[in-house]
């Protein structure tokens, strides 16, 4: 088989064979086919889409290139949560330990942040001593042993699509519907849960900035997910101003523990209950969605929820003590305050740029290569549909370097946009498909 012909077949909108697409991934993954010849047939197919079959190969193509997990001795029921990315998502950190304190089986692998997105691996290692790399034996044992697992990808987990995802990143070829699709599948196929819970985020802070897009997203996972034969639920919710009340690695952690312990923002809490409540179904151990929200807010406020989430950082080498006592951790080294110079109901916060902030900040990479700087970020005193007066604070944010802190200052400024009548708060959960 020959690489040119693949990508004249692509260009040219042709549909690309079974074979075809399994000797791209295979030969592109040993190296035998170079980064520029997979960056044309990567560009053929963003602007030229991909069948459904095609779709399907490609996913099953990059599951099959490493190790495909089997969960089954432990349960025919393992639960896996993803998120196609946001700005402060922090909704798996809280809802994982929620779901496994239920009796539930969870098995995550998490990714680290990119641009103005941040990583549920990243945060899970601003806890001093937090081990996310672990062998797939360890993975295995924390699901069985203790009902849960949060590390990140294994290097033999789907490794065609780390490099086909660290190329389409270089190249501007991220935000393609099936290349995410089977992107994120391929992981899911192989990470060996059976039951999937999909949060797809939706607007400025995400990939997918519209509703129909979404939608589209969706469908495509859904229907790989039927192939493989995984049961998906699919909630899209609302990213246009950042989720929660931080952005920022250990500012993150900060906020989920206190969530666990109660403290938890309207907005969280309903993203992580609906969440909940759809994993409990997929579970098939309750269909009444509104009593398995219920459940969730019970495990939140009984604290149950808490205690798993301290039970999975010991297991993982986490020093808990950092969780207990959050004064421990140092802190930034500048601590500035955004006042308002306006009065008015708060009517955007842009959720992108405040991601890029964040990034400028150290919270998280410009480039793969960038070290995260755990303790810088930002917390929000208002967001979208509160009032503020003129003078009141509207944002600390946590800086390490001072310069740098001075203009995320400037910056976070002006991002909030405001209105004189009232403005209605972020309606969250934009839809659920199962
Ligand atoms: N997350 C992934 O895992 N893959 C993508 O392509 C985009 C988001």
């Amino acid at each position: 088989m020959n690489i040119q012909e693949i990508i004249i077949k692509k260009r040219d909108k042709k549909e690309l064979s079974e074979d075809e697409i399994y000797y791209f991934v295979d030969a592109y993954t040993r190296g035998e086919i170079t980064d520029y010849h997979a960056a044309a047939l990567m560009m053929a197919i963003y602007l030229n889409g991909m069948t459904k079959q095609e779709t399907i190969n490609l996913t099953l193509a990059m599951a099959k290139s490493g190790q495909i997990l089997d969960l089954s001795d432990i349960s025919n029921c393992i639960i896996d949560k993803h998120s196609t990315g946001g700005v402060g998502d922090k909704i798996t950190l809280i809802l994982v330990p929620i779901i496994a304190s239920l009796g539930m089986y969870v098995a995550k692998m998490s990714g680290r942040g990119l641009g103005f997105t941040g990583g549920t691996a990243d945060k899970l290692e601003s806890i001093p001593g937090y081990e996310t790399s672990l062998s797939l034996e360890e993975f295995k044992n924390n699901v069985k042993e203790i009902g849960i697992s949060l590390a990140t990808q294994t290097e033999d987990l789907a490794p065609a699509d780390k490099k086909i995802y660290g190329l389409r990143d270089a190249i501007g070829c991220v935000d393609s519907i099936p290349l995410i699709a089977s992107s994120i599948m391929s992981k899911k196929i192989a990470s060996g849960a059976d039951k999937i819970v999909l949060e797809v985020m939706v607007g400025s802070g995400a990939f997918m900035k519209t509703k129909e897009d979404a939608l589209e997203l969706c469908k495509q996972m859904q229907e790989i997910g039927l192939v493989a034969g995984k049961e998906i639920v699919c909630v899209l919710t609302n990213m246009n101003e950042p989720i929660g009340t931080s952005v920022g690695n250990f500012l993150e952690i900060i906020e989920t523990t206190e969530a666990l312990r109660g403290n938890i923002s309207k907005d969280v809490e309903e993203v992580v209950c609906t969440l909940g409540a759809y994993a409990i179904k997929i579970a098939g151990l309750c269909d009444d969605i509104e009593a398995n929200k219920i459940k969730i807010k019970e495990q939140i406020y009984n604290g149950k929820g808490l205690e798993k989430w301290r039970e999975l950082i010991i297991r993982q080498n986490g020093n808990i003590e950092y969780i207990d006592n959050i004064d421990l951790m140092p802190k930034a080294k500048f601590e500035m305050q955004v006042i308002s110079e306006k009065s008015g109901y708060v009517k955007e916060l842009d959720a992108r740029k405040i991601g890029e902030i964040s990034a400028y900040l150290g919270a998280g990479r410009i480039q793969k290569e960038d070290i995260i700087d755990k303790n810088v970020g930002i917390v929000f005193n208002k967001k979208i549909g509160d009032y503020v007066e003129k003078g009141e604070k509207l944002a600390t944010i946590y800086a390490n370097d001072e310069e740098k802190g001075l203009n995320a200052v400037k910056h976070i400024k002006e991002v909030y946009k405001y209105a004189d009548e009232e403005v209605g708060i972020p309606q969250m959960i934009l839809d659920v498909i199962m």
